[in-house]
C-alpha cells in the first residue's frame, strides 16, 4: 500500500464510522468506467476493516444525455443495478447520481447513499466533524420554522424567498440515518421558495463563484426575479455566458430560482478553484458564511421542476435575514449555535 492509500482507507474508514456502517450491514460502491478506482478500493478495504460486507458496482458510462447536466446518470434505465442497489444499507456514490430519480428511489427504500466526488485533498481538508452536525442541524430548524428569507449584498442584492412549502437540504457530509443523503464533503443546510414565492434582485459580485463554470464572476451580473423565476440577466460577460448556457436547455424552468442557504464549513477555501479547476467545488457550496444561491430544479426537495440545467452561485459577504432576524451579516454567521466550536484538525 502506498502512503496516500493507507491514508485514503484511514479517513475513509473514520468517514464510514460517522455514517455508522455496522459489521452487519452491507456497502456498495458504486462506479463507472475508470473514475476514481483509488477511492473504490480504500472504501471497500475500510468496509472489510469494519467487519462490514461490501461490493463494488460498475456500470458502463452515461449513455445519453446533455454535458454538465444533472438527473441522467449511469443508472438511468438500468433497472436491475437499481434493484441491487435497494438491496445495500449504504452506497457510496462515486458517479453522481445528484438529482435523479434513481437517487429518489434508493433513499425511499431506506438506503444511505454518500456522494464522494471532490479531489482527495479537498476531501481531507473539509472533512466532518461529529460536531458539524449539530450546527447543520440548528440551520435547518431555523429554515424549517422561517416563513421568509431575504438576502442582500452591497452589490445591490435584495431578494426575498417565501418559505414552508418544502422540506429542507441537509448535508452535514456523513449519511447516518436509513433513507438519508449526503455529500462528502458539505456543511450547510438549504430550503426551496414556495412555488413561484421568489421576488427581487440579485446581483452576483465580482469574485463570487459561477457553477458548473467553476470560474469566479469578473463582473456583476444582475438578476431580476419575479414569481420565482429570473426574467432578465444583465451584465457583461459572465451574463452573456449565463443566458446561452440557460438557454441551450431550450427549457423555459431552467429560469426558476433552486435552492438557497448558508455555507457553514469553516475548513473550506474560497480561493481552492484559482488552484484546481478540476475540483467540484464543495469549498465553494459549503464556505462558510457564504449565501448558496442556485438555479434550476426544485425536484430534489420534492418540488415538480426537474429541469437538467443547474447552477450552483456561491455569494461571498451577503446578509441574510430569516423573518427579519439577522443571520449572516456581511459573510459572517452571527448564531452561536452555528459557529465553528474549536477544535484540533481531524488528521
Ligand atoms: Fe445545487
Amino acid at each position: 500500500m502506498t502512503v496516500e492509500f493507507e491514508e485514503m482507507v484511514s479517513l475513509f474508514k473514520k468517514e464510514l464510522e460517522l455514517c455508522k456502517l455496522k459489521p452487519t450491514e452491507t456497502m456498495a460502491v458504486l462506479t463507472s468506467g475508470d473514475i476514481r478506482q483509488d477511492y473504490a478500493q480504500a472504501f471497500l478495504t475500510a468496509a472489510s476493516e469494519l467487519g462490514a460486507n461490501a461490493f463494488e458496482l460498475k456500470l458502463p458510462p452515461v449513455k445519453a444525455g446533455i454535458s454538465g447536466s444533472f438527473g441522467v446518470t449511469p443508472l438511468t434505465d438500468n433497472r436491475v443495478a437499481v434493484e441491487c442497489l435497494k438491496k445495500a444499507d449504504l452506497v457510496i456514490d462515486l458517479v453522481l447520481l445528484l438529482f435523479s430519480k434513481e437517487q429518489l428511489e434508493l433513499q425511499n427504500s431506506g438506503v444511505r447513499i454518500l456522494m464522494v466526488v471532490e479531489p482527495f485533498d479537498v476531501i481531507k481538508r473539509m472533512f466532518p466533524q461529529e460536531s458539524d452536525k449539530d450546527r447543520v442541524l440548528h440551520a435547518t430548524e431555523l429554515l424549517k420554522n422561517a416563513k421568509e428569507l431575504r438576502f442582500t449584498n452591497k452589490a445591490g442584492t435584495d431578494v426575498v424567498y417565501e418559505l414552508g412549502q418544502y422540506p429542507i437540504l441537509t448535508e452535514y457530509a456523513f449519511a447516518d440515518e436509513p433513507g438519508r443523503w449526503d455529500h462528502l464533503p458539505s456543511c450547510f443546510a438549504a430550503a426551496t421558495s414556495n412555488d413561484r414565492g421568489v421576488n427581487g434582485v440579485v446581483v452576483l459580485d465580482k469574485g463570487d463563484i459561477f457553477f458548473p463554470f467553476n470560474r469566479y464572476f469578473q463582473d456583476p451580473v444582475t438578476l431580476t426575479i419575479k414569481d420565482g423565476f429570473v426574467t432578465t440577466i444583465e451584465g457583461g460577460f459572465d451574463a452573456m455566458l449565463m443566458k446561452d448556457y440557460i438557454e441551450s436547455f431550450n427549457d423555459p424552468r431552467a429560469y426558476a430560482v433552486s435552492h438557497i442557504g448558508w455555507g457553514l464549513n469553516e475548513r473550506a477555501k474560497w480561493h481552492s478553484l484559482a488552484l484546481d479547476d478540476q475540483v467540484f467545488g464543495m469549498d465553494g457550496r459549503a464556505f462558510y458564511g457564504n449565501v448558496l444561491f442556485s438555479l434550476g430544479p426544485n425536484s430534489e426537495l420534492g418540488g415538480d421542476n426537474d429541469t437538467p440545467c443547474h447552477l450552483d452561485l456561491p455569494m461571498k459577504n451577503c446578509t441574510l435575514y430569516l423573518d427579519g432576524k439577522l443571520i449572516v451579516k456581511d459573510g459572517d454567521v452571527v448564531i452561536e449555535e452555528m459557529k465553528p466550536i474549536n477544535s484540533i484538525a481531524t488528521s
